[in-house]
Parts: structure tokens; sequence; C-alpha cells
């Protein structure tokens, strides 16, 4: 998760800002709690935009060993602005759906398993949006197949269902300590959209331009 979220800079001089973006110079500031002590917390302040990044500093190194002004010069990792790694909603998502897809954006970062758990009520919803009618989800995806749903997005809507299942056993996938798999799962419904939804939509756009009394039944 370090790699991409939280990302360890080391204090370093120039990076990325989290607010705007931009690959910036920063301005480090220890927050001071008194007099003599330094909290383990520090900004970084952008010189593009200005703003602060809030860090908290994991020191692990004895007090003794600090610098002789009680500056803490460990590893920070990014506690403001949150920032979502999971990929954005894809545009055709129906927009019931796409509020539990925000919501496991959120959440994704302090609990993989509590976004997996959402993702799954996605793909629920997703079944009785494409079926048209409430059901169990594991009915729905097998009448989905009978239904011809692509083998690609069977596989994505199994794949959700399955881990993002609470009641999964002790010993198997734990999501919060494999984030990456739950994060393939964002991937996953995004593909099952579009290639439910949006594959769909464009096939109809391309079927109205023919003429109706050339097409066959299907
Ligand atoms: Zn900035």
């Amino acid at each position: 998760m370090s790699k991409i979220d939280g990302t360890p800079v080391c204090r370093k001089e120039s990076f990325n800002c989290p607010r705007c973006g931009a690959f910036a110079g920063m301005k480090w500031n220890d927050l001071l709690l008194n007099g003599d002590e330094y909290a383990s917390i520090a900004l970084s302040i952008c010189d593009a935009c200005k703003d602060p990044s809030v860090w908290i500093t994991d020191e692990d190194r004895p007090m003794s060993a600090l610098p002789m002004d009680g500056r803490l010069g460990g590893r920070p990792t990014l506690i403001f602005p949150l920032k979502c790694v999971a990929p954005e909603a894809e545009h055709d998502m129906p927009a019931d759906i796409k509020v539990d897809y925000e919501e496991a954006r959120l959440v994704f970062t302090h609990s993989p398993r509590a976004a997996a758990a959402l993702l799954r009520l996605c793909v629920q919803k997703l079944c009785q949006e494409l079926l048209g009618k409430p059901g169990k989800i594991h009915d729905q995806i097998g009448e989905l197949v009978e239904k011809g749903l692509p083998s690609r997005a069977l596989i994505a809507f199994d794949t959700i269902r399955i881990l993002g299942n609470e009641s999964l056993h002790p010993g198997t996938v734990n999501l919060n300590d494999t984030p990456e798999v739950a994060l393939t799962l964002f991937s996953l419904l995004n593909m099952a959209v579009r290639h439910c939804i949006t594959a769909e939509k464009e096939l109809e756009a391309i079927r109205a331009l023919t003429p109706v009394t050339k097409r066959r039944d299907i």
C-alpha cells in the first residue's frame, strides 16, 4: 500500500503535491506542541498551490537518538488529504450503484474488506438492473449466464461476489492483508459495467442506424 498511498517521501524537497498534483517544491514544518517538544506531525507546504498537506512521522528511533533540537526525522506518512487510490467509476455506471461505489472508494484505504463488501452490493444491484428483478446474487449471476452474459463479465461478477462475501471462512483471502486484491475488484466492476451496459448501448446505437424492415428479429 505504501507505494501507492501515503507515499513515504522522507521529507523530499520536491514531489507531486497531494493537494494540487503539481510536481513542486515543498517546505516542511514540524508542529510544535510546546516550547521544546515537537509533535510527530509535520506539514508540507506546496510552492505551487501554497496548501498544506499533513503527515504523521512514524518515528521509531529512541528519544536519545533524536537530534538535539528534538525534531523528528522519521518517515512521513500522508494523513491529509485522504488519497483515493481506487479507480473512478465508469461513466455508464447507474447512479444508485455509483453511490455505493464511491463509498467503497472512500473506505478502501481503511478497510479493503469493507470496500469489497460494498462492491459486492454493487454487483447485486447491477444484476437486478440487468434482470429487472430482485433475487439472490448467486442465482442471478446464473440467470445472466443463461441470458448470454459475456463470460468476461461473468468472471468479474463472480470474483467480486466471492471476495466481497463477508462470511468468507477464516484462513481464506483476508482482503485487509492483501489490499491489492481488493483494489482489483474496483476494476472488475468497471469492466462489468463496460461489457454489460456501455457495449450494449453502443450496439443499440449502431443498430438504430439500420432500417427496421431489414433487421432480423433477434
Ligand atoms: Zn500544491
